[in-house]
């Protein structure tokens, strides 16, 4: 069969689900893929995948896919061709522009897209339309983690990489379900365990795989982390177990921080989260006396009414106990999509530019000015509005248009009746997606875009690793690359920018963002990897904080923190309290895994998670449908009933979407970062008679 194999085309990609960030080869004939062929060199994961990376391909040659852009015209969709949908909006945004102000605009970059789109993203925001309103999905899941990590070591990214987390003596995992989302992470921390003896300690109401696997596992109640957290802190220090000489000669403000866990005692984090005061112990001593700590964290945490201060608290006990800056320790929260690090790490936040500058400060706007080629005046010097804004600034008519590039935001944000009513209110909707999403059906102008498979580009994954992947297919149809998309806009809005191919972007930023001095194509040919920050002579940063933090003086800050009461708690009206998270097969809003048998076949049935007790309280079994209602609306669906959750709690899997779990999560939000707090959902349930 030799003849046979001129046919076949060897490329490599890097997964386009989760923030693992694994690379394999794709083998291919024409648009047929053959088969994923993990390779030993591969930076993050070796020869391993899971089941998306492997098996969940199908929505490439999908038939649900864009092809062609649309228009809306009277109420209805028609087919245009690229001159006219990117003339028709070129010139709705500027003109909405110019007539309401630069902030009446705002864009939503996508935590799938690579990092030289989320650039270009940010580009045309900030340059051409004059405003920092630019945000990605990072908003809805680690932001609140990145804050926590802002506070008190300085940079928004895990500490070190995955083989850290393999060198680690004890691994903490804390409201990760981390076997079913970040299933390669899981299975090497699951292989360290059995060939090094690495301990596991697992924090979280559901138990989940690696609750099961654990050497200690605390079922504590939902929106107590915080808690356990700073009374662990508080042990640490009345028990000699603070790492003093990491404190004394690298962490500022530690009496400070030490006077404000005096409420912590062990008896008021038991009263709190349930634990018995032996468990608090026996935690706190695995801790404290671990050579060292990688303490992973990620939904769980962050996507509550505190999120940002739990992700504090943790950070905060990581500095106590002295576990940053050397080999195996730190804090990783654990990234979602597959480049939701990069679309922050390259601008797409209302905050900053790409490399985390701060769009207030005057020097760095200069800057980004001068290399841009216009007055630093032309550059907004205000924070600008996130997703979450956005949406309620649509609702007010204050943003009068959106640019939304792959994300499901109609789907995904919470509190979904106000979401939609904001988009309906809006004057001009784009979006740019590779399918129809939920999102799409509001829009006045959707762009076909195309998947990873058909462009070339890089991500960044969990680690703060940069890798490039490299066209495998053309792309189908008339769909377009999102970064030729946004260089032909751009072009239409009279910003002729000429790139001809991502390795321009790229070398573009990384000749502006400090972060990224030494990034190049070059460096990253191939399997090659780099880790941010890398310096100009491309030497790259796998374990941060060897030296120093990243604060003026080089040393961490520990961090007060109160705890407070969930925004939404059960009471008698709505007495069970909603959960909600991934199942391994499928990802997000299941737009690309929903699209085929393979990935489809294994999760026939949404389903809500019934605790033994309480479904036979209820008279509930496997199967029965039952109706879940929140203070917004209601969905009807099966029960599983089962032990992974237990009394008053539920859970039901985030990707089902008709009508989707976020018509019943609610306006609640972190202040701090306004990332909506989807763990925080009080709900009631009636059985249905009906089979
Ligand atoms: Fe790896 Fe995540 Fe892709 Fe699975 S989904 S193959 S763990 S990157």
């Amino acid at each position: 069969m030799a003849w046979r194999q001129p046919e076949i085309k060897r490329t490599k990609t890097v997964c386009t689900y989760c923030g693992v960030g694994c690379s394999f080869e794709m083998w291919t004939r024409d648009r047929q893929l053959l088969k994923v062929q993990p390779v030993n060199e591969a930076p993050a994961n070796g020869i391993s995948t899971c089941i998306k990376g492997k098996f969940g391909w199908d929505f490439i040659n999908s038939e649900n896919r864009l092809t062609t852009p649309l228009i809306r015209e009277n109420g209805r969709f028609r087919e245009a061709s690229w001159e006219e949908a990117l003339d028709l909006v070129a010139h709705r945004l500027l003109e909405i522009r110019d007539r309401h102000g630069s902030d009446s605009l705002g864009f939503i970059g996508s935590s799938k897209a690579s990092n030289e789109e989320a650039y270009l993203t940010q580009k045309i925001a900030r340059l051409i339309i004059g405003t920092n309103s630019v945000d990605n999905s990072s908003r809805y899941c680690q932001n609140p983690a990145t804050q926590g990590l802002f506070r008190t070591v300085g940079y928004g990214g895990d500490a070190g990489t995955i083989e850290d987390i393999q060198k680690a003596s004890l691994i903490v995992i804390v409201g990760s379900n981390t076997a079913e989302c970040h299933p390669v992470i899981a299975s090497k921390i699951k292989a360290a365990h059995k060939q090094h003896g690495q301990k596991l300690l697992v924090a979280d109401p559901r138990e989940h795989e690696m609750a099961e696997r654990a050497d200690l596992y605390l079922r504590n109640k939902p929106s107590t982390d915080l808690i356990w957290a700073s009374a662990l802190a508080r042990y640490m220090f009345d028990n000699d177990l603070a790492d003093w000489e990491f404190l004394d000669n690298r962490v500022n403000n530690v009496e400070e921080f030490r006077r404000s866990l005096e409420p912590f005692t062990l008896e008021f984090a038991a009263e709190k989260t349930g634990l018995s005061r032996d468990e608090l112990v026996e935690a706190a001593e695995m801790i404290g006396r671990a050579e060292s700590v990688c303490l992973l964290w990620a939904m769980g945490i962050t996507q509550h009414s505190h999120g940002a201060d739990t992700s504090t608290a943790l950070s905060n006990l990581l500095l106590v106990t002295g576990n940053y800056g050397k080999p195996g320790s730190g804090g990783y929260p654990m990234r979602g999509h597959n480049n939701v690090q990069g679309a922050s790490d390259f601008g797409c936040l209302a905050n900053v530019y790409p490399g985390y500058e701060s769009v207030t400060d005057d020097a760095i706007r200069e800057k980004w000015a001068r290399a841009w080629g216009v007055d630093k005046e032309r550059l907004s010097n205000h924070v600008g509005s996130d997703n979450f804004r956005m949406v309620q600034d649509a609702a007010e008519q204050k943003i009068r248009a959106m640019y939304i590039i792959g994300e499901e935001t109609g789907l995904s944000d919470a509190d979904l009746g106000n979401v939609h009513d904001g988009f309906t209110k809006l004057d001009f909707m784009v979006v740019q997606d590779i399918f129809f999403s939920r999102t799409a059906e509001f829009a006045d102008v959707v762009l076909p875009a195309c998947p990873s498979t058909e462009k070339d580009g890089s991500f960044v994954n969990t680690e703060r690793r940069i890798q490039r992947f490299y066209e495998v297919m053309p792309p189908l149809g008339d769909s377009r690359p999102d970064w030729r998309i946004l260089t032909e806009l751009a072009a239409r809005m009279g910003h002729d920018w000429g790139y001809t191919h991502p390795s321009q972007i790229m070398a573009e930023c990384a000749g502006i963002a400090k972060i990224f001095a030494g990034v190049s194509y070059e460096r990253l040919e191939g399997w090659q990897s780099l880790v941010w920050p890398v310096a100009e002579d491309g030497t790259d940063s796998p374990l941060l904080y060897t030296e120093s933090f990243h604060f003026d003086d080089g040393r961490a800050q520990l961090y007060p923190q109160e705890w407070h009461e969930p925004a939404e708690a059960a009471d008698e009206e709505y007495d069970l309290e909603l959960n909600n998270g991934r199942v391994l097969e499928h990802f997000q809003s299941a737009n690309q895994t929903g699209q085929g048998p393979r990935i489809n076949s294994q999760i026939p049935n949404w389903f809500v998670e019934v605790g033994s007790d309480l479904a036979a309280e209820r008279g509930i079994e496997d199967g029965s449908w039952v109706r879940i209602t929140s203070r917004r609306d209601s969905i009807e669906l099966q029960a599983i009933v089962t032990d992974r959750v237990r009394g008053n709690e539920l859970f039901i899997p985030i990707h089902h979407s008709k009508p989707g779990i976020n018509f019943l999560t609610g306006e609640h939000h972190d202040p701090d970062v306004n990332t909506p707090a989807y763990k925080e959902v009080a709900v009631r349930m009636e059985k249905l008679p009906r089979e």
